[in-house]
């Protein structure tokens, strides 16, 4: 069979290449980070005194929700 000249994998109709997994890393990092602020942002236009909650439980939220995004979208 042959195989891929990028990855090396075996080259079958509609072969396409996996996603190099430090990129896929990054990806992932990106829309945590995303998410975090998108979270933060949320909660600064909803508490702007920031009476309810907690700065850190609203970027982890964010980037959770990040994470989980970018996980629907390649699903
Ligand atoms: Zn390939």
């Amino acid at each position: 069979m042959a195989t891929c000249p990028r990855c090396k994998g075996p080259l079958t109709d509609g072969h396409r290449c996996p996603r190099r997994y430090s990129f896929v890393a990054l990806e992932i990092a990106a829309y945590a980070i995303g998410g975090a602020l998108a979270g933060w942002l949320l909660l600064f236009v909803f508490d702007p005194q920031n009476q309810l909650s907690d700065d850190a439980v609203a970027l982890a939220i964010g980037a959770v929700a990040g994470i989980a995004i970018n996980r629907f979208i390649r699903a």
